[in-house]
C-alpha cells in the first residue's frame, strides 16, 4: 500500500516533481514530456530533500523506502518499485495518472526551465525546425534524431504503460 499522501498534493494538476538524485533518469524524461520536475544538488541529504518538497508542494519521488522514516516524509513521498525507466514510468501512470503526452519537450531536460521558442539564428543548419532555447542554460533544442527518439519512447509509455511491479511487494 502506498502512505497516505498529502491529498491536495496528488490532487494537484499538473503534479509537480521532485526527483532524488538515483531517478535523475526519470527526472529528464518527465521533463521531456512537459512536467515540473526539480532535483536537488548530488549529496543532498534526505532530510532536506523532504523538507524542499514540503516547502514547495511537490511529490518527492525515490526508489529508496528509509527516507519513508523521515517525519513528514510519507505525506510527500511517492515510492517508486521499478528497476529501470521503463517500469518507473508505468508506475507514474497508474499512481500519478501521468500523461507522457503532456507538453512534450517544451522545457530544459537539464534545468527544469520552460524553453523558449525562436528565431533560428545565423548559421543553423537550413533544415532546423522549432528551434527553442532554454533561457536559463542558453541550450538550444529542435526537432532532430534525438528528440524523435525520445518522443517515440514517451509515446509507447502513454499506448501502453509497462505493469509488472506489484506495489509494496519489495521490503
Ligand atoms: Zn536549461
Amino acid at each position: 500500500m502506498h502512505p497516505p499522501f498529502d491529498a491536495d498534493l496528488l490532487l494537484q494538476q499538473p503534479p509537480r516533481l521532485l526527483c532524488d538524485e538515483m531517478l535523475k533518469g526519470l527526472a529528464r524524461w518527465l521533463r521531456a514530456a512537459g512536467y515540473d520536475v526539480k532535483m536537488e544538488p548530488d549529496g543532498t541529504a534526505d532530510r532536506r530533500l523532504v523538507e524542499r518538497a514540503a516547502m514547495e508542494r511537490r511529490l518527492l519521488l525515490t526508489r529508496d523506502r528509509t527516507l519513508l522514516e523521515i517525519r513528514g516524509a510519507p505525506r510527500v513521498v511517492v515510492l517508486l518499485n521499478g528497476n529501470c525507466i521503463d517500469e518507473c514510468a508505468g508506475e507514474l501512470t497508474h499512481i500519478l495518472n501521468i500523461d507522457w503526452l503532456y507538453r512534450p519537450f517544451s522545457r530544459c531536460l537539464l534545468c527544469n526551465t520552460p524553453l523558449i521558442e525562436i528565431d533560428k539564428p545565423f548559421g543553423f543548419p537550413p533544415h532546423t525546425e522549432h528551434l527553442c532555447i532554454c533561457p536559463t542554460c542558453d541550450k538550444y533544442y529542435w526537432r532532430g534524431g534525438h528528440v524523435e527518439r525520445m518522443s517515440r519512447r514517451l509515446k509507447s509509455w502513454q499506448a501502453s504503460p509497462l505493469i509488472t511491479i506489484a506495489q509494496g511487494k519489495r521490503s
